[in-house]
């Protein structure tokens, strides 16, 4: 049984690791920290916009479990905010307990707090990572998902320093690089004003701390839409600085938009807390993520790995990448879909059989694609994707590839002969 070793236990590592698996192979999942979900242990949003076509996509082709076990920990379904519809917002505290359950019944072996620190390789080939444990992983192929946040310098030198976030850099060490260390030449995102990287879009507050009423609104509908004064109002320079730009509309300046995920988050990358405590309602108002998101977020896009459609890491044999270090494409649901086509690509690789794209008729398949397009040009590597706004959402609609008839979705993945494909076993 051939082995397959993912780094990073972020959405994408737990789909690589999952669609591994399920391919037949034998697994390890190794996370630097003490939790799994990476980013996502402080997102939530799901299903928004052109997301309800992608989860429906994969779910069709049989890599379901990920959005069923975000559909069941969901606080709220069916949610509206500014530009964004039907969204479902995933209970942070629930979700990493419940990701975990099904790895490990799926029989992946993770390893928390082993970060990978150096590779070794024969030729042009991986052979093995080592951690900061010294612990040495062999395998025959390795999928890369250490995302693109972190290190703290890279928070320094492009944002406002380290706004101390779910990365956790000064206590679990910064991320490594695997593709970089096999002497990948990475990519690097730039904002519109043309400086590097892109800072997180969104903010948590305890929600303990914000007045009952906007509590007890977030509760009920999951939402909560406060107009902002104008003078405690954001420049709106801060818009063009997000990695997440289906939410860099004027109407996120002009509010405080909060979506209930369990704590108050806030979408904007970071908020002056002086600032924010002139809003009725918000005057005893505290971060929970980042602690310092009084004055920044964490920089991401710092290292893309070139690689093919089919999710191979371009440089290196046995290597593939899913998530955000397979491009600018943001968000759970992207990060679960390019996971889920790298691991079962890696299995197929090992087992030297053919390998997959989504074909380009499916949205999956065609932002794989596009967005490997757009990462070649320097106008393209300016941009963020997403099925849930902006360009790609446009994008998305305009080729007729967005629906939220479920039956449609399935009929679709049917006529490319998809259906169930990431449950067939390889092996
Ligand atoms: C604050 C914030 C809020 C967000 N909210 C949402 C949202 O509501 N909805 C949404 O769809 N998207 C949201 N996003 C975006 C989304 O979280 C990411 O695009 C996506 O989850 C990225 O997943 P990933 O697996 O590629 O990377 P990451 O989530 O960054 O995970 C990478 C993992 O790799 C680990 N790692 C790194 N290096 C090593 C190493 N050398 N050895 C071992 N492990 C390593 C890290 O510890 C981490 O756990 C949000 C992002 C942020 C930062």
């Amino acid at each position: 049984m051939p082995k397959v070793v993912v780094v990073g236990g972020g959405w994408s590592g737990c789909a690589a690791a999952l669609a591994a698996k399920k391919a037949g192979a034998e697994v390890v999942l190794l996370e630097r920290t003490d939790m799994l979900l990476g980013t996502g242990l402080v997102g939530g949003i799901m299903r928004n916009n052109g997301r309800f076509t992608a989860a429906e996509e994969m779910i069709a082709m049989g890599a379901g479990e990920l959005f069923q076990v975000t559909d069941a920990v969901a606080r709220h379904k069916n949610v509206e905010f500014p530009g964004h519809k039907h969204a479902t917002l995933y209970d942070v505290a629930k979700v990493e307990p419940a990701v975990r359950r099904i790895l490990a019944e799926a029989g992946v072996e993770v390893h928390t707090r082993s970060r990978v620190r150096d590779i070794e390789m024969e030729g042009n080939r991986i052979t093995a990572v080592i951690t900061d444990n010294d612990e040495k992983f062999y395998g025959d192929v390795f999928v890369e998902c250490t995302g693109t946040a972190g290190p703290q310098s890279n928070c320094t030198k492009y944002g406002n320093g380290c706004a101390m976030c779910i990365i956790r850099c000064p206590s679990y060490g910064g991320r490594v690089s695997i593709a970089a260390k096999a002497g990948v030449k990475e990519m690097m995102a730039k904002k519109a004003d043309g400086t590097y990287g892109a800072m997180s879009g969104s903010c948590k507050l305890l929600k303990e701390s914000l007045s009952q009423e906007i509590v007890d609104k977030l509760n009920s509908t999951g939402v909560a839409v406060i107009p902002v004064p104008e003078e405690v109002r954001e420049d709106e320079n801060i818009l063009t600085k997000k990695a997440c730009q289906q939410y860099a509309l004027k109407e996120f300046i002009e509010n405080v938009v909060l979506l209930d995920t369990g704590h108050a988050k806030l979408m904007a990358p970071y908020f002056p807390l002086d600032q924010l405590r002139r809003i009725p309602g918000f005057e005893n108002a505290r971060f929970e993520d980042p602690y310092a998101g009084n004055i920044g977020n964490s920089i991401r896009y710092m290292a893309m790995s070139p690689r093919d459609n089919n999710l191979k890491t371009l440089g290196v044999e046995n290597l593939f990448c899913g998530g955000e270090k397979a491009g600018p494409l943001v968000g759970h649901t992207e990060a679960i879909c390019t996971g889920t086509l790298a691991g079962a690509n890696a299995v197929r690789y090992a087992a030297g059989v053919s390998l997959v794209e989504i074909p380009t008729d499916l949205a999956v398949g065609d932002a794989i694609a596009y967005v490997n397009e757009q990462m070649k040009t320097e106008e393209g590597i300016s941009k963020k994707y997403t099925f849930s706004g902006s360009v790609y959402f446009e994008r998305m609609k305009h080729l007729g590839l967005y629906t939220t008839d479920i039956e449609e979705i399935r009929n679709r993945v049917r006529k490319v002969g998809m259906i169930d494909f990431f449950n067939r076993k390889v092996i």
